[in-house]
């Protein structure tokens, strides 16, 4: 990501190909977000950020990583092919790569199995545990949702084995602009959204929902492709991935939009990023802290949420094991019990409730 945030201070935007003037967040020159353009940071605010970094040590080199433990690999393999018999069930893999199962689907969000975050294989953020489930343990994937392009959402490596996995392709369900980038790589089993734009799969109908963030891999992509979360819909539950974003009504707006599909309660699970925030007068716009995850959940009307995009990678100044102490600190002022916003070790899988 410092690799895509380096680019964003340099770059110029390029040419929406998706562009459709009905939409307002369709620009000539790329999309944007609802409520808040984003604003490239100039060079001098990144580097004074590196600076004060550099003379603060942040983030400090005592910190610790996300802890790790042995998978349930029997459960999540005979869970995948229970079919409608499966227990709703989450497998925190790590950052924001999370195994959904639900409804009979084998569902995969942001998945990232690389080494680094970044374009390079010698340089970048590097995983600071391995994946909680390595690919070959995962089950066949139905479904896979990438919620934007950054180096660790949409790993090329990652995708290519998916891809390639036995029993043939999942679907890939994206934001506009990334079907062809997928086609590159050989990936042609994809369906490409807009902001409030469906498609069912199966028993599931996925949507994707605005967030506010931004898309670029390299110098010259910054805002070319859409960014976004994803609702799905099956008929016993009701799952939500906001992908990276910052606070914004947004989430409001998601809740008021599906609440004639919600009268018997929000989704079911929300997985909302809690890392990756400080400096706050950098990353706010893009990015959420705890507490802002915390209203979100709130905004949302979810009945429990994940704390994802944290403990992995280390992409700016909190320490690694930051969030869950500012996660549980939310909950108290915001008096959650802990289970309704919970972080899980990288490996784990709970089991979760139905929706009746
Ligand atoms: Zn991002
Ligand atoms: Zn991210």
């Amino acid at each position: 990501m410092l690799v895509a945030l380096v680019a964003t201070a340099t770059a110029c935007s390029s040419v929406n190909l998706n562009f459709d003037a009905s939409r307002p967040h369709h620009r000539p020159n790329g999309f944007q977000n609802n409520y808040l353009d984003f604003e490239p940071k100039g060079a001098l605010e990144l580097l004074r950020w590196r600076f004060d970094a550099w003379r603060h040590s942040l983030p400090p080199p005592t910190q610790q990583p996300a802890p790790s433990v042995a998978p349930d690999v029997a459960f999540v393999q005979a869970n995948a092919r229970a079919g409608a018999a499966m227990q709703p069930a989450v497998t925190f893999i790590g950052h924001a790569s999370v195994l959904v199962q639900a409804g009979g689907l084998n569902m995969l969000t942001d998945p990232m199995f690389s080494e680094r975050a970044s374009p390079f294989s010698f340089i970048g953020p590097k995983r600071a545990q391995p994946p909680g489930l390595s690919l070959a343990q995962l089950p066949r994937i139905d479904l896979v949702l990438i919620s934007h392009n950054h180096y660790d959402h949409l790993d090329e490596a990652s995708v290519k084995a998916l891809n390639a996995q036995p029993g043939g392709p999942p679907l890939f369900i994206v934001p506009l602009g990334l079907k062809a980038w997928l086609a590159e790589q050989g990936i042609t089993q994809v369906m490409e959204l807009d902001w409030w734009q469906s498609h069912r799969a199966g028993a599931a109908e996925v949507v994707l929902t605005p967030a506010q963030h931004w898309s670029g891999r390299g110098l010259h992509d910054r805002l070319a492709t859409l960014w976004g979360g994803f609702a799905v819909f099956l008929p016993d539950y009701q799952w939500f991935y906001s992908g990276d974003t910052g606070y914004s009504k947004d989430f409001a707006d998601i809740r008021a939009r599906f609440a004639d599909r919600q009268t018997d309660g929000g989704f079911d699970l929300a997985l909302i990023p809690v890392g990756a925030y400080e400096p706050r007068w950098f990353m706010a716009t893009q990015h959420v802290n705890p507490a802002e995850a915390v209203q979100i959940h709130r905004d949302l009307g979810a009945k429990r949420a994940l704390g994802v995009h944290w403990g992995t990678f280390s992409l700016t100044d909190e320490p690694l094991d930051q969030a869950p102490r500012d996660l549980a600190d939310a909950r108290r002022l915001a008096g959650l019990p802990d289970d309704q916003f919970f972080v899980m070790a990288v490996g784990e899988t709970r089991r979760l409730p139905p929706r009746r």
